[in-house]
Protein backbone atom coordinates (compact mmCIF):
# COMPACT_ATOMS: atom_id res chain seq x y z
CA UNK A 1 0.00 0.00 0.00
CA UNK A 2 1.69 3.19 -1.39
CA UNK A 3 1.48 6.48 1.01
CA UNK A 4 -0.19 9.67 1.49
CA UNK A 5 0.46 13.06 3.23
CA UNK A 6 -2.17 14.75 5.15
CA UNK A 7 -0.93 18.43 3.87
CA UNK A 8 -2.77 19.95 6.80
CA UNK A 9 -0.24 18.37 9.31
CA UNK A 10 2.51 18.64 7.04
CA UNK A 11 4.61 21.13 7.63
CA UNK A 12 7.03 20.76 4.86
CA UNK A 13 10.00 19.77 6.88
CA UNK A 14 11.48 17.61 3.86
CA UNK A 15 12.39 14.30 5.95
CA UNK A 16 10.36 12.24 3.86
CA UNK A 17 12.24 13.71 0.93
CA UNK A 18 15.82 12.76 1.78
CA UNK A 19 14.68 9.31 3.59
CA UNK A 20 12.57 7.89 0.31
CA UNK A 21 14.56 5.69 -1.66
CA UNK A 22 12.06 6.01 -4.41
CA UNK A 23 12.98 9.67 -4.99
CA UNK A 24 8.83 10.02 -5.22
CA UNK A 25 8.17 12.06 -2.06
CA UNK A 26 8.37 15.65 -3.51
CA UNK A 27 7.59 19.00 -1.74
CA UNK A 28 4.82 21.32 -3.63
CA UNK A 29 6.30 24.71 -4.50
CA UNK A 30 2.85 26.49 -3.96
CA UNK A 31 1.81 24.80 -0.92
CA UNK A 32 4.86 23.74 0.65
CA UNK A 33 3.75 20.67 1.84
CA UNK A 34 5.08 17.16 0.80
CA UNK A 35 2.76 14.77 -1.92
CA UNK A 36 3.65 11.25 -2.83
CA UNK A 37 4.09 12.11 -6.61
CA UNK A 38 4.06 8.78 -7.64
CA UNK A 39 2.34 5.74 -5.28
CA UNK A 40 2.65 2.97 -8.28
CA UNK A 41 6.61 3.46 -8.16
CA UNK A 42 6.04 3.17 -3.95
CA UNK A 43 8.42 0.38 -2.51
CA UNK A 44 5.90 0.72 0.37
CA UNK A 45 8.59 0.59 2.56
CA UNK A 46 7.58 2.98 5.31
CA UNK A 47 10.62 4.38 5.75
CA UNK A 48 8.66 8.23 4.91
CA UNK A 49 6.14 7.27 7.54
CA UNK A 50 8.85 6.61 10.59
CA UNK A 51 10.72 9.69 9.49
CA UNK A 52 7.75 11.89 9.48
CA UNK A 53 7.93 14.34 12.73
CA UNK A 54 4.60 15.11 12.46
CA UNK A 55 2.55 11.70 11.73
CA UNK A 56 1.84 13.12 8.61
CA UNK A 57 1.86 9.92 6.32
CA UNK A 58 -0.22 7.35 5.94
CA UNK A 59 -0.93 4.76 4.14
CA UNK A 60 -3.89 3.40 1.76
CA UNK A 61 -4.12 0.56 -0.80
CA UNK A 62 -4.79 0.72 -4.41
CA UNK A 63 -8.61 1.31 -5.08
CA UNK A 64 -7.99 -1.78 -7.75
CA UNK A 65 -7.79 -4.42 -4.68
CA UNK A 66 -8.61 -2.26 -1.44
CA UNK A 67 -11.87 -1.99 -0.55
CA UNK A 68 -13.03 1.82 0.10
CA UNK A 69 -14.10 2.59 3.83
CA UNK A 70 -11.36 0.94 5.34
CA UNK A 71 -8.17 3.12 6.89
CA UNK A 72 -4.62 2.53 8.16
CA UNK A 73 -3.32 4.97 10.47
CA UNK A 74 -0.08 5.58 11.45
CA UNK A 75 1.51 7.39 14.92
CA UNK A 76 5.10 7.42 15.30
CA UNK A 77 6.26 8.34 18.91
CA UNK A 78 9.54 8.87 19.43
CA UNK A 79 10.19 9.36 23.13
CA UNK A 80 8.41 5.68 23.28
CA UNK A 81 10.79 4.81 20.26
CA UNK A 82 7.64 3.07 18.76
CA UNK A 83 5.44 2.82 15.64
CA UNK A 84 1.77 1.91 16.29
CA UNK A 85 -0.23 0.70 13.14
CA UNK A 86 -4.10 0.75 13.77
CA UNK A 87 -6.03 -0.80 10.65
CA UNK A 88 -9.78 -0.34 10.64
CA UNK A 89 -11.71 -2.39 8.23
CA UNK A 90 -15.45 -1.90 6.15
CA UNK A 91 -17.05 -3.46 9.12
CA UNK A 92 -15.74 -1.38 12.23
CA UNK A 93 -13.50 -3.99 13.10
CA UNK A 94 -9.74 -2.65 14.36
CA UNK A 95 -6.52 -3.99 14.86
CA UNK A 96 -3.80 -2.25 16.02
CA UNK A 97 0.04 -3.07 16.09
CA UNK A 98 3.00 -1.75 18.05
CA UNK A 99 6.55 -2.38 16.90
CA UNK A 100 9.99 -0.96 18.04
CA UNK A 101 11.23 2.10 15.78
CA UNK A 102 14.82 0.92 15.88
CA UNK A 103 17.46 -0.20 18.46
CA UNK A 104 20.17 2.82 18.18
CA UNK A 105 19.96 6.47 19.44
CA UNK A 106 18.01 8.99 17.18
CA UNK A 107 20.79 10.78 15.15
CA UNK A 108 23.56 7.82 16.26
CA UNK A 109 24.13 6.14 12.99
CA UNK A 110 27.08 8.47 10.86
CA UNK A 111 25.88 9.41 7.35
CA UNK A 112 28.28 7.79 4.64
CA UNK A 113 29.99 10.93 4.18
CA UNK A 114 31.25 10.43 7.76
CA UNK A 115 33.20 7.73 6.47
CA UNK A 116 36.51 7.62 4.91
CA UNK A 117 36.10 7.05 1.22
CA UNK A 118 37.00 3.38 0.45
CA UNK A 119 40.10 2.98 -2.11
CA UNK A 120 39.63 2.17 -5.86
CA UNK A 121 40.73 -1.37 -4.99
CA UNK A 122 37.44 -1.63 -2.83
CA UNK A 123 35.92 -1.68 -6.17
CA UNK A 124 37.11 -5.28 -7.12
CA UNK A 125 36.56 -6.82 -3.39
CA UNK A 126 33.31 -8.90 -2.43
CA UNK A 127 32.55 -7.42 0.85
CA UNK A 128 30.10 -3.62 0.47
CA UNK A 129 32.25 -0.87 1.75
CA UNK A 130 33.59 -0.96 5.41
CA UNK A 131 32.59 -4.42 5.84
CA UNK A 132 33.56 -6.41 8.36
CA UNK A 133 34.38 -4.34 11.06
CA UNK A 134 31.52 -2.05 10.68
CA UNK A 135 29.68 -5.38 11.17
CA UNK A 136 31.64 -5.35 14.43
CA UNK A 137 33.20 -8.97 13.31
CA UNK A 138 36.77 -9.41 12.55
CA UNK A 139 35.98 -11.22 8.78
CA UNK A 140 32.58 -12.79 7.32
CA UNK A 141 31.28 -15.82 7.35
CA UNK A 142 32.05 -18.62 4.46
CA UNK A 143 30.33 -21.49 3.17
CA UNK A 144 32.09 -24.26 4.35
CA UNK A 145 33.45 -26.48 0.97
CA UNK A 146 31.09 -28.73 -0.33
CA UNK A 147 31.12 -32.81 -0.05
CA UNK A 148 31.84 -34.65 -3.43
FE1 LIG B 1 9.24 6.47 -0.51
FE2 LIG B 1 9.24 4.25 0.98
FE3 LIG B 1 7.67 6.34 1.60
FE4 LIG B 1 7.12 4.87 -0.57
S1 LIG B 1 7.05 4.18 1.58
S2 LIG B 1 7.09 7.10 -0.45
S3 LIG B 1 9.20 4.37 -1.28
S4 LIG B 1 9.92 6.28 1.66
FE1 LIG C 1 5.72 16.83 5.69
FE2 LIG C 1 6.25 14.75 7.29
FE3 LIG C 1 7.40 14.94 4.90
FE4 LIG C 1 8.12 16.63 6.88
S1 LIG C 1 8.42 14.40 6.84
S2 LIG C 1 7.72 17.15 4.71
S3 LIG C 1 6.13 16.90 7.91
S4 LIG C 1 5.21 14.67 5.30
Amino acid sequence: MPTFVYMTRCDGCGECVDICPSDIMHIDTTYRRAYNLEPHFCWECYSCVKACPQNAIDVRGYAEFAPLGHSVRVLREEEKRTISWKIKFRDGNEKNFVSPIRTTEWGSIKSPSDYEAPSPDALKAQELAHEPETLHIDALPTLPPQKK
